[in-house]
């Protein structure tokens, strides 16, 4: 999980824990807070009502009306409120108008709590079940007549009413706090992205550095302690850049260092090659030979190992002669015949019908697929075939070399580009080479922007190499090229 994700998750974990119990703690707090008010509301109104439906209680009372105007009384009141008035009359009362009127409300007993406190003088409001099984709450105040107390007037409300309005408060500072996560979600990834941009510049420059290109440094770091890294990535790749320099250099030295005696003893052994007391001794002649051999071997190492030095100090020109790749191969194949034919291995050619050209220097060129098929006919017995195909693929040609040789275990093939690695010596001991002929391919292709690629399915079964290298096709060549075995 990269720290980005990481670092996001962290800190919306935090902030939704922040938020719920903030949440939690305003919600406590509001609910308490609107009972509190809800409960205070419906006393004053109690009292209001009360006072309101006085002269319609006092009419019904003295038996002028009847329950129908009561309940009309009543009715505005009870739709403002969303609860239901009863109006029960004190015994005082009653017997003041007893006789009067047959439909009114005798106290209950035992008195419940809000009644009780309304002859008390100290309105409350109480919670119990009422008679439709349903929650209420209750409160009660006294009316009044002439200044005397003619009853009691009870209003019970079903609780819903305060629940719907906690709910909707609720829904109100959930959704707040849900937008307020949000809001701080974006903050916190953008912050983060801020944050890790310099790390991921960090890393892409270690990338870059890794790739090869040395040369690579990161502009102006921060001013933190990623800046720092950074600091410290640049002076490290200073000085990979100066060792890998001063290694190059001295590579590149001592190969041409190499070159003046190696040229010298080829020279001696020429000149003793023709005297005549070495042409008579056989044995002289043959020591001659093998030393002609091997200094020829170490010539080929010293060419070698001074073209890679070039090649590692980016100091190889990229050739620009035109060549046509078809002809090259045709040419190259015609080179290669008696190597081949030498070994018994038949050596075949597929190339495009018309000519393919790209722009590279032919000494280069040669190199790479001299090795290539080089290899392929070292490393095939007797009867076998080696098969070098060219197909066109988009703008770029496509080169197949196929041999069915000896082959590349798969525990050796991630090495074979390495230098001077030979996979399974043992097995190689009588084939001539010093492992730098795939690592010079390498790096050439490297330089022209191609690639190459070995592929072998195991022991004896074969080896194919992949070249692609690009090419500049002309407009009047734009058609398909059709494979044309040779
Ligand atoms: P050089 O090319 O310097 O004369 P070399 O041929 O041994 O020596 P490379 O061309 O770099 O070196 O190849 C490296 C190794 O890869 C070889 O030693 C061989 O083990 C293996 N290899 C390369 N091509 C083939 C092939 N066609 N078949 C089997 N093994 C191969
Ligand atoms: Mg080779």
């Amino acid at each position: 999980m990269s720290i980005r994700t990481r670092l996001l998750l962290v800190n919306l974990g935090l902030l939704a824990m922040a938020f719920t119990g903030i949440s939690w703690f305003a919600g406590a707090q509001i609910t308490a807070g609107l009972r509190v008010d809800f409960e205070g509301r419906l006393m004053s109104e109690i009292r209001l009502i009360a006072q309101g439906v006085a002269p319609a209680a006092a009419a019904f009372a003295r038996d002028e009306s009847d329950d129908a105007a009561l309940a009309a009384a009543f009715a505005p009141y009870e739709a403002q409120m969303g609860g239901t008035l009863r109006l029960y009359f004190t015994g005082r009362s009653l017997e003041q108008y007893a006789g009067l009127n047959t439909a009114c409300n005798p106290l209950p007993h035992p008195e419940p709590p809000e009644i009780e406190a309304a002859i008390a003088g100290q309105p409350i409001v109480s919670q119990r079940i009422a008679e439709d099984g349903v929650v209420h709450l209750f409160t009660a105040a006294s009316v009044l007549d002439d200044g005397g107390v003619i009853g009691l007037l009870q209003l019970s409300v079903p609780t819903s009413a305060l629940q719907a309005l906690t709910a909707q408060r609720w829904g109100v500072l959930v959704g707040g706090m849900v937008a307020l996560t949000l809001v701080a979600a974006l903050v916190v990834a953008w912050l983060a992205r801020q944050l890790l941009r310099s790390l991921r510049q960090l890393q892409e420059s270690a990338a870059r550095f890794a790739q090869g290109d040395l040369k690579h440094r990161i502009v102006s770091p921060t001013n933190d302690e990623i800046g720092a890294v950074a600091h410290a990535f640049n002076t490290m790749a200073e000085r990979i850049q100066s060792m890998l320099e001063a290694q190059h250099t001295f590579a590149s030295n001592t190969s041409h260092e190499f070159r003046t005696p190696l040229t010298t003893i080829q020279l001696r052994t020429e000149a003793l090659k023709r005297s005549p007391v070495i042409m008579q001794d056989t044995a002289a002649r043959k020591y001659l030979d093998e030393i002609d051999a091997e200094i020829a071997r170490l010539a080929g190492m010293v060419q070698g190992l001074t073209l890679l030095a070039r090649l590692d100090a980016d100091r190889l020109e990229l050739g620009r002669d035109e060549v046509d790749i078809v002809r090259f191969a045709s040419a190259l194949r015609q080179q290669m015949f008696a190597q081949a034919q030498e070994k018994g291995v038949i050596l075949q050619l597929d190339t495009p019908s018309e000519p393919v050209h790209i722009q590279v220097n032919l000494a280069h060129l040669t190199l790479v697929f001299r090795n290539l098929l080089d290899n392929a006919i070292k490393y095939t017995s007797g009867g076998g075939t080696v098969r070098w195909s060219l197909v066109c693929e988009g703008d770029t040609i496509v080169h197949t070399i196929a041999d069915t040789g000896i082959g590349i275990a798969p525990e050796h093939l991630p090495h074979v580009f390495d230098r001077f690695y030979r996979a399974d010596r043992a097995r190689l001991r009588d084939v001539p080479g010093s492992g730098l002929g795939l690592s010079i391919a390498a790096s050439i292709l490297h330089v022209y922007g191609g690639s190459i690629e070995v592929q072998s399915p195991g022991i004896n079964q074969g080896t194919t190499v992949m070249v692609r290298w690009r090419f500049q096709r002309p407009a009047q060549n734009a058609g398909s090229l059709a494979a044309n075995p040779d």
